[in-house]
């Protein structure tokens, strides 16, 4: 469905220089799976899925959706953002509506649409609100619910949960793994948190930086709908924190000079790599 092969990407800087965000950067995912890209800020998460999404062009490689080399955003590709997704002066309704508008469906038929969507993210009661009026979950649901009354075939997320609190966060999985498990949309989900990588995802994408590239593939063999009491989730969480401290020991020698430093593995017990600085 997605393929990048060898795919590197590099910015004009200020300075003349040239920044090296993505070096061969390789992976697939197929129809209907969902998959998540993990990685610390800065490592090149955004640029991979903007990549996908047609907003910014390869500087070596080739990309294609359904076997086609992609040359721009398509309707079929569809972005669910960190924030700032909604226009303030619409309402929820409104909002979900509005990619319809924009392809010309009449007005009974996009409000038809966009309830349905409005339903399916259990946000019914509050058609009629403004962003402002809505908690930042509720935000994350109309986004979603924007982003799929235009039936696309693939969603990317790019870090939609990270601003929320931890139990909005924990609802909108179950949300997003029912609305993918009755859709089977093609889904790649960007974070930096490791729980929720796997909790959610088919196969999980380790990133490590400078450049970024993808260091660790883990599929993720647990029963769905996912119980987060599952021993599968832990494992496979356990492995991805393992081969993390292993990368960061690496950096910390290199950083310290001292061969026999060893991580402790409560650094890195916060799921997260938020706690592990901006070494890997
Ligand atoms: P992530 O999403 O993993 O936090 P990004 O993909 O946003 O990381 O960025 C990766 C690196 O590329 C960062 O160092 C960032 O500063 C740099 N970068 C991203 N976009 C641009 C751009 N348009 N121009 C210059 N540098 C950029
Ligand atoms: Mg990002």
């Amino acid at each position: 469905m997605i393929e990048m092969d060898n795919v590197s990407k590099s910015f004009d800087q200020r300075d003349g220089d040239r920044f090296q965000a993505l070096s061969n950067v390789s992976f697939t995912i197929r129809e209907g799976e969902f998959v998540s890209l993990l990685g610390p800020s800065g490592c090149g998460k955004s640029t991979v899925l903007n990549l996908i999404a047609g907003f910014e062009s390869a500087t070596q490689g080739t990309i294609r959706v359904k076997g086609q080399q992609i040359s721009g955003p398509s309707a079929d590709r569809v972005v669910v953002f960190q924030e700032h997704a909604l226009f303030p002066w619409l309402t929820v309704l409104e909002n979900v509506a509005f990619g319809l508008k924009q392809k010309g469906y009449g007005k009974k038929e996009r409000t038809e649409l966009a309830l349905e969507q409005i339903r399916a993210v259990h946000l019914s009661k509050f058609t009629d609100r403004y962003p402002h009026e809505l908690s930042g979950g509720m935000k994350q649901r109309a986004a979603i619910a924007r982003a799929l009354v235009l039936n696309p075939q693939i969603l990317l997320m790019d870090e939609p949960f990270a601003a929320l609190d931890e139990q909005t966060r924990l609802v909108l999985h179950q949300e997003l793994e029912e609305i993918w498990l009755r859709t089977g949309k093609t889904i790649l989900f960007i974070t930096h948190n490791i729980r929720e990588a796997v909790m959610l995802s088919d196969r999980v994408l380790v990133m490590s930086t400078r450049p970024g590239t993808i260091m660790k593939e883990l599929a993720v063999r647990a029963a769905r709908p996912r119980d987060s009491a599952d021993t599968v989730l832990n494992a496979v969480e356990r492995s991805v924190m393992e081969h993390l401290a292993g990368e960061l020991e690496k950096v910390v020698k290199e950083e310290m000079g001292d061969e026999n430093y060893r991580i402790k593995k409560s650094a890195i017990s916060d799921r997260t790599f938020g706690g592990m600085g901006s070494g890997i």
